[in-house]
């Protein structure tokens, strides 16, 4: 088969990789239905995370059970299943406390690019569909829930965002749209969208955001003040990750509010007088998919959601390097690829 490779800065290869077999007795083979290219690929796509040598790509999928090991249980040959970013037992304290993506066995998927994918851990990272195959036309949501959806739940869920919070999401790439989404699904309102982009502003109020705020740092601040009656919103969703948008997310939030963080950092440097006196709550991480995955199918396959609508471009496997180049130049917001 041919997968995804990335060699270096803007260097995507669609390449001849082994087929992947069952390795370990724990783990599944999928045909994978359809992935896609997620904003923190873009760091080591635009060199500012380092690489050691050519490494594959991908760890947002779903798809079909090839293959099973003889250990797996749950799920079986010819089922469709969504499955985490990170492989997770299921089993372990941390997972048992809701946070599978700190599993002790955990272990971040990689090679999902591509059109078979070995899954470690299949009975505790996989998650078949109830009510047998969907139809294609659910696909690209139940592709969300794999991590780009999963953690924007995450954001809104460790923000506390309740029935009638005030949430402001910082960040308008897929994570904070989802972010969006999954805030207006727990009741927020007002849900207000920091975005100066249009294309963008018009999915986050599809979404469901009622304010828009196109300033950034104090400027943004003070805007989001003004629109929560001069105190602050109660949940403050950071879904970038640098300097900036922590501070942003930290000053926006009132006192006792809370702030989530699930863009993955870049240099961030938090000084402990100032997170003493902002008084908030801080809650991030690589967001627990495997948790929320049960009900996150659930709202797609009852059409209560339509997070697929992230997904601007979509494009076959083998024009993946194009999917990169798109999102890089912020010409798509994410882009989708079907084998
Ligand atoms: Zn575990």
């Amino acid at each position: 088969m041919r997968g995804t490779v990335l060699y270096g800065p803007g260097d995507i290869r669609f390449e001849e990789r082994e087929t992947p077999k069952i390795i370990e007795p724990t783990d599944a083979v999928l045909r994978i239905a359809a992935t896609c290219v997620c904003g923190s690929d873009l760091w080591p796509y635009r060199g500012l995370q380092p690489i050691d040598g050519p490494t594959p790509m991908g760890h947002e999928y779903c798809g079909f059970i090839e293959e099973v090991g003889r250990a797996v249980k749950s799920v079986k040959p010819g089922q469709f299943v969504v499955g985490s970013f990170a492989a997770s037992d299921n089993t372990c304290a941390h997972c048992r406390y809701g946070y599978p993506s700190s599993c002790e066995h955990r272990e971040f998927m990689l090679r999902a690019q591509a059109p078979f994918l070995r899954v470690p851990l299949a009975d505790g990272t996989l998650v078949s569909t109830p009510g047998g195959v969907p139809s294609d036309d659910l696909v690209p949501s139940l592709l969300t829930a794999s991590d780009v959806l999963g953690t924007g739940w995450f954001a809104a869920d460790a923000a506390n965002v309740k029935p009638g919070s005030t949430v402001a999401v910082v960040g308008d790439g897929a994570v904070g749209l989802l972010g969006v989404l999954s805030a207006k699904q727990m009741g927020a309102k007002p849900i207000i969208a920091m975005s100066r982009h249009e294309s963008r502003q018009k999915l986050a109020r599809e979404f469901g955001a009622t304010d828009i705020v196109t300033e950034r740092g104090d400027e943004g601040v003070a805007r989001i003040k003004e629109l929560t009656n001069g105190v602050g919103a109660d949940s403050v969703l950071e879904c970038v990750g640098t300097q900036e948008s922590m501070m942003q997310a930290i000053n926006a939030a009132r006192k006792g509010g809370y702030v989530s963080y699930v863009g993955v950092p870049h240099d961030v440097e938090l000084n402990g007088e100032m997170l003493f006196f902002s008084h908030v709550h801080l809650h991030g991480g690589p967001a627990p998919v495997r948790r929320y995955l049960p009900e996150l199918i659930k709202l797609v396959l009852n059409k209560k959601i339509n997070p697929g609508k992230v997904f601007d471009l979509t494009l076959p496997l083998d024009q993946v390097a194009e999917g990169y180049r798109a999102m890089d130049q912020r010409r798509a917001i994410k882009t989708q690829l079907r084998p």
